[in-house]
């Protein structure tokens, strides 16, 4: 069969871990026409994960059955320890998917100079069809059979599509019964409930990191036509954590339009705009638990509210929604990655040609991973900061990293997100040199 060149950038369009790998070795391929200097092994050794844990488990159902599961746990990195990040609960979780997240991790960790290494887990499973004790006795036997790979020393776990805090308060739990002694035992796991060492902030952090980055980016007069976030309008595709959270912090404390939201049942648009807390409240009331139904708002499927009129579009659900396809028709002026790798490259590529600013994920959702820090900090310390210190912090350390990729892009003449890789792998790069490798 002959495959034509169109179809393998289809293809690869499509898959989220070659397309990571590839805007990796892209960035690995400008470093080497600068420096001179790249060590192939190097590079080999930071764009592969450290350890990949796959288990299998079983499950007691409600009904008296008893279900496997599959669920994976990789270690991309140990430039910094420990490694970091999330777990997701979701049908579609497979290695390569944990493998790519994992990947972004390490450079996410790099860009906003968080000493982490990256990290990813999950679980193949359906969350919305499973009951709440299904789902408990599931993160209890999914936690058992990665004990041996994390740790507050070596791995640290956090929330992702499908889990939060309840989840994160299990998995500690579980920890500790077989770690009774370890003193630091509520650092095995970020985004805990408050009242077992979760830190103010870590819940919105995702969506504050992304609100301060939007911030800097309007206020250096970066985006074209947009001077002002006041009146201006937002679209926002994922309503749940991470997407609940930017649509309620852009309304009420910058003042923006929230005119369409989305989940995974179909998105709905109101040129008026919508109030965040209303919408969520009608979603957690719904049978469907969803946003569509909303003031018998028309529902829209993925392309119809991508594509609708708004200044800001902020893709929050999962990767490769904005696809080529998709980008010759968005109406934005700016994008905003917070979900993870939800704009693809080719997409990217569209978007820049026709002055869209796009600014990246590893960049743009990086609030997560640093408030996850602050509390990993406060568990050791003992410490229980005010939120008004943790959004301080969160918002020097965003700043600070997003000037940091706009030097490297005007430095070098690249987009935002190409720069934020270079920048990232430049500083992984430094660490592997300044570690040495062993023996
Ligand atoms: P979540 O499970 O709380 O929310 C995901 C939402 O997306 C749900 O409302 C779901 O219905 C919706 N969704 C799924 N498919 C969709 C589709 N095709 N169209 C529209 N909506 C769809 O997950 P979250 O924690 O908010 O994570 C969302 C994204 O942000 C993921 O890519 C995740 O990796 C990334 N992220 C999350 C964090 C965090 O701290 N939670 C940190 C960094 C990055």
């Amino acid at each position: 069969m002959i495959v034509s060149k169109e179809t393998c950038e289809i293809n690869e369009e499509f898959d989220f871990l070659r397309r990571t790998r590839l805007e990796f070795q892209e960035a690995v391929q400008f470093i080497d026409s600068k420096t001179r200097s790249v060590d192939k092994g190097v590079i080999m050794l930071l764009e592969q994960p450290f350890r990949q844990t796959v288990v299998r488990f079983p499950v007691h159902m409600d009904d008296g059955s008893l279900q496997s599961f599959t669920g994976y746990r990789v270690q991309h990195s140990r430039l910094c320890e420990p490694a970091k990040g999330g777990v997701r609960y979701a049908p579609d979780v497979d290695l390569d998917m944990i493998t790519a997240l994992s990947l972004d991790m390490t450079l996410k960790c790099r860009v906003v100079d968080v000493p982490f290494g990256g990290a990813k887990g999950g679980v193949c499973c359906n969350p919305k069809k499973m009951s709440r004790a299904e789902l408990d006795r599931l993160t209890r036997r999914y936690t058992y059979e990665i004990l041996p790979v994390i740790g507050p020393d070596s791995d640290v776990p956090a929330p992702d599509v499908g889990t939060g805090e309840r989840e994160m308060a299990i998995i500690y739990d579980t920890y500790k019964m077989f770690n009774p002694r370890c003193p630091h035992g509520c650092a095995v796991v970020t985004g805990k409930p408050l009242n077992l060492g979760g830190s103010q902030g870590r819940r919105e952090a995702t969506a504050l990191g992304g609100a301060y980055v939007l911030e800097e980016a309007v206020q250096q007069r970066q985006i074209k036509g947009l001077s002002s976030l006041n009146d201006t309008t937002v679209i926002v595709q994922g309503f749940g954590n991470a997407g609940y959270h930017i649509a309620d912090i852009l309304a009420n404390d910058y003042k923006c339009r929230i005119v369409g939201v989305s989940d995974s049942k179909g998105g709905i648009y109101c040129p008026d705009g919508l109030n965040p807390k209303e919408v969520q409240a009608h979603k957690v009331k719904s049978p469907e638990k969803s946003v569509t139904g909303y003031d018998g708002l028309k529902i829209l499927n993925v392309k119809q509210l991508l594509t609708s009129p708004c200044d800001t579009l902020v893709p929050a659900a999962k990767e490769t929604q904005i696809t080529a396809e998709i980008a010759k028709d968005i109406k934005a002026k700016v994008i905003l990655d917070l979900a993870n790798g939800p704009t693809t490259n080719l997409a990217h590529k569209i978007l820049t040609e026709r002055g869209v600013y796009v600014l990246p994920d590893i960049l743009s959702n990086a609030g997560g991973v640093t408030v996850s820090y602050f509390e990993w900090l406060q568990n050791r310390a003992g410490e229980n900061w005010e939120l008004s210190l943790v959004k301080e912090k969160l918002r020097k350390k965003m700043a600070t990293a997003y000037a940091n990729v706009v030097k490297t892009s005007k430095d070098h003449n690249l987009d935002l997100r190409k720069a934020a890789f270079v920048l990232a792998i430049t500083r992984a790069l430094e660490i592997i040199l300044g570690r040495g490798i062993f023996p």
